[in-house]
């Protein structure tokens, strides 16, 4: 794991619309950051500079030791988890969690052990023989955050993960989210707009306005605050 830095970044998109303003944010390694703020706010901007899915206009990101700014998003050592959950149909869970790894050219042997390791930590080692819509959506939400795992990245990103799911199913995987969190110590960035979900899960709060930072602390004493 490794400390993200974000350091007066900026974003204008075509048309002159300025979605991020000036924004800098340490995430400690091991950290779990929450960024929470209105709808237009800017959070999917910024996440998605991190993930490198967005150029940056003007600042600094770096991941690690390393300014990312101009590194493709195959190589930030970056793992993202979406609320669509972005499964492969035609492969089998076992499939979809050791597709990335297979790419990478990693061995057979050392593959299986990862994909054994991280079924174990989710409990998705019943249904490895199963494709995608033989799962339920937690299920499937669950094998998403699998495949980030097996990854063994530097930092997770994660974009509103639990919005598709139930209100009760939402409340256990938050839950779950948080526990392996506290047991991997993942350096993360999670971006929601649950009140409940983010102070649950957050380390540190980051709430958005228009583009800036507006305020930056724990949960309990932003949402203390009147
Ligand atoms: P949030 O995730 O907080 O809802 P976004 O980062 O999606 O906010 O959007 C921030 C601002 O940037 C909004 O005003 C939005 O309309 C604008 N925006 C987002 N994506 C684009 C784009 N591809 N082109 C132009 N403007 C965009
Ligand atoms: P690599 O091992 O070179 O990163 P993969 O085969 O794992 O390539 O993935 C192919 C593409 O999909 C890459 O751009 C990779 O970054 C991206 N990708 C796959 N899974 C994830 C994930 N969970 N988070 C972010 N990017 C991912």
């Amino acid at each position: 794991m490794a400390r993200v830095s974000i350091d007066t970044v900026r974003k204008v998109y075509a048309g002159n619309v300025e979605a991020v303003k000036g924004v800098s944010l340490d995430i400690a390694d091991g950290d779990l950051v929450v960024l929470v703020g209105p709808s237009g706010c800017g959070k999917s901007t910024l996440l998605r500079m991190v993930a490198g899915l967005e150029t940056i206009t003007d600042g600094t990101i770096s991941i690690g030791d390393r300014v990312v700014n101009d590194v493709n998003p195959a190589d930030r050592d970056i793992a993202m988890v979406f609320q669509n959950y972005a499964l492969y149909p035609h492969m089998t869970v076992r499939q979809n969690l050791a597709y990335g790894l297979k790419n990478r050219g990693e061995k057979k042997d050392a593959i299986d052990k990862r994909v054994r390791e991280a079924a174990d930590i989710l409990e998705i080692g019943d249904f490895l023989d199963r494709k995608p819509r033989q799962l339920s959506g937690g299920q499937r939400q669950r094998v998403a955050m699998g495949r980030a795992i097996v990854r063994e990245p530097a930092a997770f990103l994660f974009d509103e993960p639990l919005s598709n799911l139930d209100a009760k199913l939402r409340v256990q995987m938050r839950g779950e989210i948080k526990q392996l969190q506290r047991r991997l110590k993942t350096t993360a960035l999670y971006v929601t707009h649950d009140q409940l979900e983010a102070m649950t899960l957050a380390d540190m709060l980051v709430v958005l306005n228009g583009g800036r930072v507006e305020q930056v602390g724990r949960p309990l004493d932003i949402y203390r605050k009147p």
